[in-house]
């Protein structure tokens, strides 16, 4: 039997079919662009299969051949350069080992199997945002980990919401994507860091004891779970609830493409200027946050370990009260101030402590040991 989380039921339900055909086929219109390929990378008993499509059909067909006989599907989420259709006999799949294939139709090479590589890509056309609860490697997620991390993937996509930039969920059997489209960008020196700065971002914003965003998918070949497939993890556990899910993403009438790095150039300045400021800090300093806020006698609450929520936003006074605005402190003492309101988001660490001293007549020196 296989499953699927069904987001209105808030729970997984059993499903016959191997595979979301609907999925699959949204999946290849996001990430296929015209004149470039896809490449599909499948794992059989925990070895590479990969193969380069530019043939709607034949990934289709091949992707349906695969779904429950290959542990994951992936494609990957940035245009691949045609030439890499010459790697292989185009649009089939190729592994590079003789034992049992469990009846894959695959073409066998001897030596290692050729994936696309960083460098190999050219144009940026998506960032999946990676929303996982934090579990043991190699097993599958419960009911309960995938609500909470749909609680996370929720509060980033009401942050990108707020900020007009089109973004699309999708389950990847054990956590969320957040999905982000941009029309092809050529890449440059930039690109990378730029989407290393805004999973950074998001990690430090939304990240929970139980929920991280997953800041090592920032590379441009970075493949993502094929959305229609099952994702076989671990042993499919019913009475632990770590099941075998398939993939999919959620379906809507058009999906927009944005310039979202645009949208984040002044974040991205601000980690830049922070980096700065946190080399110059003095090391061995920490702030004792708790004393700070109550001093100050700001309704806090503390959400984990260096994340502490207010409930009055101190950047929009009687604005919203909604626990929005936010104190982090990392383990270097690095501090910082952000709130998830559009309006909020030029009020930073310094504007905080102005606040503080000006406003509030707290003497913020003293709460640094
Ligand atoms: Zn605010």
């Amino acid at each position: 039997m296989n499953y699927l989380f069904d987001i209105n039921e808030d729970k997984s339900v059993e499903v016959e079919d191997s595979y979301w055909e609907t999925s699959i086929s949204i999946a290849w219109n996001l990430f296929f662009t015209p004149g470039h390929c896809l490449e599909i990378r499948a794992f059989h008993q925990a070895k590479p299969l990969a193969g380069f499509y530019d043939d709607f059909e034949r990934f289709s067909d091949t992707v349906k051949h695969l779904s429950g006989l290959c542990e994951g599907i992936f494609v990957t989420q940035n245009p691949v350069p045609r030439a890499l259709l010459s790697l292989y006999p185009k649009n089939t799949m190729n592994g590079s080992y003789r034992t049992s294939k469990g009846g894959i139709q695959c073409n066998i090479f001897d030596g290692h199997i050729s994936t696309t590589g960083d460098d190999d890509i050219e144009l940026e056309t998506s960032l999946v945002i990676d929303v996982d609860p934090i579990r043991k490697a190699g097993i599958s997620a419960t009911d309960d980990e995938l609500r909470k991390a749909k609680e996370v993937a929720a509060h980033i996509m009401y942050f990108l919401d707020c900020r007009l930039i089109p973004n699309y969920l999708a389950c990847s059997a054990n956590g969320w994507h957040v999905v982000l489209l941009c029309d092809p960008q050529k890449v440059t020196h930039e690109t990378v860091i730029n989407r290393k700065n805004l999973l950074r971002m998001l990690a430090e914003k939304f990240n929970t004891d139980e929920v991280e965003v997953d800041q090592k998918v920032y590379n441009l070949a970075r493949i993502i779970k094929l959305y229609g497939t099952i994702s076989k993890k671990g042993r499919c556990d019913v009475e632990s609830n770590r099941l075998h899910r398939i993939s999919y993403i959620t379906k809507q009438l058009e999906y927009d493409r944005f310039n979202f790095h645009s949208e984040f150039a002044n974040d991205y300045n601000k980690i830049k200027a922070e980096k700065v400021s946190q080399f110059n800090s003095r090391p061995n300093k920490r702030y004792d946050i708790e004393a700070l806020l109550s001093a100050s006698r700001l309704s806090y609450r503390k959400k984990k370990e260096g994340l502490w929520e207010l409930e009055d936003c101190p950047a929009a006074p009687g604005g919203h009260k909604s626990w929005d605005a936010r104190v982090t402190q990392d383990p270097s003492g690095a501090v910082g101030f952000s709130c998830f309101h559009n309006r909020c988001s030029e009020f930073t660490w310094r504007d905080f402590k102005d606040y503080l001293q000006r406003q509030l007549n707290v003497e913020v020196r003293e709460y640094m040991k």
